[in-house]
């Protein structure tokens, strides 16, 4: 497997981008709770890019952070992307949307339980999540996402 070459470390005003980057298959955390102050320390302790929508936080001494100025996550991609100067080759639902974990393929006999029962019957093949135990499935969300990756990257190959 490729090494990921980008992490992220977004403040917690960009908390659905966060989700939407995983989705992606991007390594993306949120700055924790309390930690405001601490969020550029943060980033660069873990070695990951600082995003946020703060402009003040762009003029602290220091590492500099990608400044997005969009409001909406589509838009905040193809904007985080054009900063890094590169489009990364995405890998969705590889990711735990909860935790940021990478997922394993999970068999069916040990997904039984932890899915609603009309899901047992339709689906057969499972992912889930060694942190938080959330199982996933192509359902109709799964192709949903699929439609928004696509315009995702169509709107990345534009720019
Ligand atoms: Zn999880």
């Amino acid at each position: 497997m490729r090494q990921q070459r980008h992490s992220f470390l977004l403040d917690r005003m960009l908390g659905k981008l966060c989700i939407k980057l995983r989705m992606l298959g991007m390594d993306a955390k949120l700055n924790p709770e309390g930690e405001a102050g601490r969020f550029l320390v943060n980033a660069m302790k873990e070695g990951r890019t600082a995003v946020t929508r703060a402009r003040s936080q762009g003029d602290r001494p220091g590492p500099r952070p990608v400044v997005l100025s969009s409001s909406d996550t589509a838009g905040q991609i193809v904007e985080l992307f054009a900063a890094i100067g590169e489009v990364p080759r995405f890998e969705p639902f590889t990711r735990c949307l909860e935790c940021n974990e990478l997922l394993v393929e999970t068999p069916e006999e040990a997904a039984k339980g932890r899915i609603p029962p009309n899901v047992e019957k339709t689906f057969h093949r499972f992912h889930g999540c060694p942190a938080c135990g959330r199982v996933y499935w192509e359902g109709s969300h799964f192709q949903a996402m699929t439609d928004e990756v696509k315009r995702i990257e169509a709107q990345l190959k534009k720019h």
